[in-house]
């Protein structure tokens, strides 16, 4: 028989809901009108716009007015952070992000100190978890963006953001949060959280890839990112990509109508994975917080191993996981999340991500946990550091 192939690499891309797909194709045939022109063609896919508007504004407790449309979540990063930062030159050049945040962030905080831009990038505790605290003491006057992702990608550590929301409202400070991974599995209110501005990104929750959205609250200064024509309210310049925008409506919409109960299956596999293999793998540990992660997410470190040997045998047997190092991008460096909550370079090298998704069961948790066993037994066999723990 053959075993079906496990994927649970849900953090990096979700499958397209059959839904979703519905909902877009009329889009790319009969309806294919240019949602900026005045005839029958145009409106109808101008509707289509208004209801995705609509379905993201719900999800997050904001304003059709305050949404935009864009190109991914990386987009609505640099427009978020780039957009506040050249509107708003004249009151300050500081800015305050964190040490964990995704390279969306991060690469584009570091190139606006190229700019002359300051940027405060804020340590975090053992769990990945930034305190609203130091937030606090880093805003000075010349303060004028907080940028803290809502839920971290590699750990899944879930950030204090409504108690930043207080320190930077209080402070009279803009405050953006990526919220990528935070989507279908965080209950979001904008307004109870004192949020200014909010990046989605729509195949990280069952849509389109290449679909995103940036909330911008009414009366925050952000300068367009992409210039052009007149669309997206003159801030998002180019012809609106209707089928995207429609599948990312579609897709907001299935994502936060049932999070209690999509969350619960999510974290009853997850839990199930991280205790067994904590258990029954000895030389392994949890990275991120035991219980403020988000319910698809884990993150262990297997001493002794490199993540990367870890993933092809994965692959071998069928499963889709991630190495919580970037090596699979070309680069040897470990991850800056994993360095940041303290672990060691060796450590760090050695971890996996398991993010799971709608279509896991809880066989394919335990499926995941026996292969591991074999494997790790089989890399620590051929690992020279674990001969010598043996030997001690
Ligand atoms: C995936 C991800 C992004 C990037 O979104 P894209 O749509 O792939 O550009 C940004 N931030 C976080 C936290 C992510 O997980």
């Amino acid at each position: 028989m053959e075993n079906k192939r496990i994927y649970v690499d849900h953090s990096a891309t979700t499958p397209l809901k059959q839904e979703v797909l519905d909902a877009m194709m009329p889009y790319f045939t009969q309806n294919f009108g240019n949602a900026s022109t005045v005839y029958a063609e145009g409106r109808e896919a101008k509707k289509a716009v208004s209801l995705a508007r609509e379905q993201v504004a719900k999800a997050i407790g904001a304003d059709v007015k305050e949404i935009y449309f864009t190109g991914s979540g990386t987009e609505a990063d640099n427009w978020a952070i780039r957009g506040v930062a050249k509107a708003n030159k004249a009151k300050g050049n500081h800015i305050i992000t964190s040490a964990v945040e995704h390279h969306a962030v991060l690469h584009t905080c570091q190139d606006l100190e190229k700019e002359g831009f300051e940027v405060t990038y804020l340590p975090v505790d053992e769990f990945g978890m930034v305190s609203a605290e130091d937030v606090k003491n880093a805003i000075k006057d010349t303060t004028i963006l907080v940028t803290i992702m809502m839920a971290n990608n590699e750990i899944g550590t879930i950030m204090p953001i409504e108690e930043i929301g207080k320190v930077t409202k209080a402070a009279g400070v803009i405050l953006h949060t990526d919220a990528v991974q935070a989507i279908g599995m965080i209950d979001i209110d904008v307004n109870k959280m004192n949020i200014d501005l909010l990046s989605m990104t729509g195949h990280k929750f069952y849509g389109p890839k290449g679909s995103g959205a940036l909330f911008v609250r009414q009366g925050v200064k952000v300068a367009p990112f992409i210039t052009g024509g007149a669309q997206e309210r003159n801030k998002r310049a180019g012809t609106e990509n209707v089928a995207s925008i429609v599948g990312l409506g579609k897709a907001i919409e299935l994502a936060t109508t049932d999070i209690e109960g999509h969350t619960a299956k999510l974290r009853a596999m997850r839990d199930r994975l991280i205790d067994r293999i904590l258990e029954e793998i000895p030389y392994t540990r949890l990275n991120g917080h035991r219980t403020q992660r988000l319910a698809s997410n884990s993150n262990i470190s297997f001493e002794f191993i490199e993540g990367e040997s870890l993933l092809l045998m994965l692959d071998m047997q069928g499963i889709s996981a991630s190495s919580g190092s970037a090596c699979t991008s070309g680069s040897l460096d470990p991850s800056h999340v994993l360095l940041a909550i303290g672990l060691k370079h060796e450590i760090a090298h050695g971890s996996l991500r398991v993010s799971f998704g709608d279509s896991n069961t809880m066989e394919d948790a335990d499926r995941i946990v026996d292969s591991l066993k074999t494997i790790v037994a089989r890399l620590r066999e051929m690992s020279p550091l674990y001969e010598n723990v043996k030997n001690r």
